[in-house]
């Protein structure tokens, strides 16, 4: 369609894409160079609250770059262009080291939740990395929480849900992580029994003002208990939206209200070399 715009209107969607195309390549060649040498990627960990002890019972690792030139780039970036350049494998192999080692050194025996993603299920990659970053650190596997994104179970569903299995055998525990955003959120709970339905943030976050997203808050956590699986709801900042989600039963929470994302204790100096911001909570 551009074509037909006449000279100008073609130039210039050309060189914007040529543009998108070159910062793309870009990205794709710094993330690799950053998953060498390992210097510019971080692990930071998020506390996951039991309401019921109100104690830590898990952490979630969550994967941070800090580019050269342009500071720190989000997951919600990185992680797209890592799935689509065939870096993800690698990325989350990182994380799923780097999660195990600290897990095995914490006092307080939390679990260290994992996010794998989509693309990994059913490759023959997932289920060995997990048993060599068990085995490298020592960490006992029900200590390690696995999480998939809804849309991972999309595709290739007879290897993934194989893989799911293998892990649960081992004894990993297998959470579905933004629930309610995917396509076909209730035939995957039919496909797999997972241990853990993670609340997508967005919907906590807009339950006070907006009575669907309570209401959908409200449908996870009966659900979850009709199941007997337990919900996490994710994104919670405010005391109000505590309360909220513990009076529709959810089990766990984890969102700024009990802490942000901060580096582990190995990479505290590292990381506040960089940029002091980040390890105050
Ligand atoms: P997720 O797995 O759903 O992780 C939760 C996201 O919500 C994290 O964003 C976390 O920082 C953010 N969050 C937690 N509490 C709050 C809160 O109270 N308010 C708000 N506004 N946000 C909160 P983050 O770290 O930017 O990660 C985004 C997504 O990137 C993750 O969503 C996950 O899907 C993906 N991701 C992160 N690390 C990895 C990784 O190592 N491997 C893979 N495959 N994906 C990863
Ligand atoms: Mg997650
Ligand atoms: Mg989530
Ligand atoms: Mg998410």
């Amino acid at each position: 369609a551009a074509k037909e715009d006449g000279k100008g209107g073609a130039t210039l969607f050309s060189r914007d894409l040529e543009l998108r195309v070159q910062e793309r390549t870009h990205m794709e060649n710094s993330l690799q160079a950053a998953l060498r040498s390992r210097r510019e990627l971080f692990v930071f960990y998020q506390p996951i609250i039991d309401l019921y002890s109100g104690r830590v019972t898990a952490r979630e690792a969550l994967a941070r770059w800090h580019h050269p030139q342009r500071g720190w780039i989000s997951p919600g970036e990185f992680v797209p262009v890592a799935e689509q350049c065939g870096l993800i494998d690698q990325l989350d192999e990182f994380v799923l080291h780097q999660a195990c080692r600290s897990a095995a050194q914490w006092k307080d025996g939390a679990h260290v939740a994992v996010n794998i993603s989509a693309i990994q299920l059913g490759r023959e990659t997932l289920v060995p990395a997990v048993a060599a970053a068990l085995a490298c650190s020592g960490l006992s596997a029900d200590r390690l929480e696995i999480e998939v994104t809804e849309t991972a179970l999309l595709g290739d569903e007879q290897g993934g849900i194989q893989d799911l299995l293998t892990l649960r055998q081992m004894g990993v525990c297998i959470s579905l992580d933004d629930f309610g955003t995917g396509y076909s959120s209730l035939a995957h709970l039919r496909a797999f029994p997972f241990d853990k339905i993670k609340i997508d943030g967005s919907f906590v976050r807009d339950a006070l003002v907006r009575p669907e997203c309570a209401a959908v808050v409200r449908a996870i956590a009966d659900l979850g208990k009709r199941l007997g699986v337990r919900t996490v709801a994710e994104g919670v900042e405010t005391e109000e939206q505590l309360a909220l989600v513990r009076k529709e039963g959810c089990a766990e929470v984890q969102g700024y209200l009990y802490g942000r994302p901060v580096p582990g204790a190995d990479d505290v100096e590292r990381v506040s070399r960089l940029d002091p911001g980040m390890v105050v909570r």
